[in-house]
């Protein structure tokens, strides 16, 4: 441990403070999860920590509501296998191995919050927005996660603003 130049009593600068040790990196695999995942491997690199990703399948019941009058098991079948290997295809590029990837089925928010605490993580990385459009000034998903989380949360600006930066 580094030590500054205050007595060493009274220091609280150790050169690890405010480092995360593990991260947890949210991705709805769309084209700009790329710039999030750019933001939490820099972090995770910086920090020396763990990173771990994590994408929620939302059932098909909970997005369309409960009464659509026919079987959609086949198809949800083809979401999680299409989200399986786009996830697998997606960590490799980033570094992240298979024990670190975390794919559930649920509400976003909810599972993410969920994982957050299994994995006992300290901060957990969203983009400001995702498939839900800019209309907010930050996203559905990445309010929700902001709300109730037991960690700090870094929403990573995408979009056009980011674009135009
Ligand atoms: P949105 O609420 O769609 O604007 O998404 C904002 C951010 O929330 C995305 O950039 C992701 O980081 C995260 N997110 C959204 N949907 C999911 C999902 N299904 N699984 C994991 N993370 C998600």
């Amino acid at each position: 441990m580094q030590m500054c130049g205050v007595s060493s009593r009274h220091c609280e600068c150790e050169s690890d403070m405010g480092a995360y040790s593990r991260i947890l990196l949210a991705v709805d695999l769309t084209e700009d999860c790329e710039g999030v995942a750019d933001r939490a491997t820099a972090l995770a690199a910086q920090s020396e920590a763990e990173l771990h990703i994590i994408h929620v399948i939302e059932p098909l019941s909970l997005a369309y509501g409960g009464d659509i009058p026919m079987d959609l098991s086949s198809v949800q079948d083809q979401i999680h296998e299409q989200a399986k290997s786009r996830l697998a295809e997606f960590s490799s590029k980033i570094g992240i191995p298979e024990q670190r990837r975390h794919l559930v089925f649920g509400r976003p928010e909810s599972e993410i919050h969920r994982i957050a605490n299994e994995e006992a993580v300290d901060v957990i990385v969203v983009g400001s927005h995702g498939r839900h459009g800019i209309a907010l000034l930050l996203g559905s998903t990445a309010n929700g996660v902001l709300h109730g989380a037991n960690c700090d949360v870094l929403a990573v600006r995408v979009g056009d603003d980011a674009r135009h930066d």
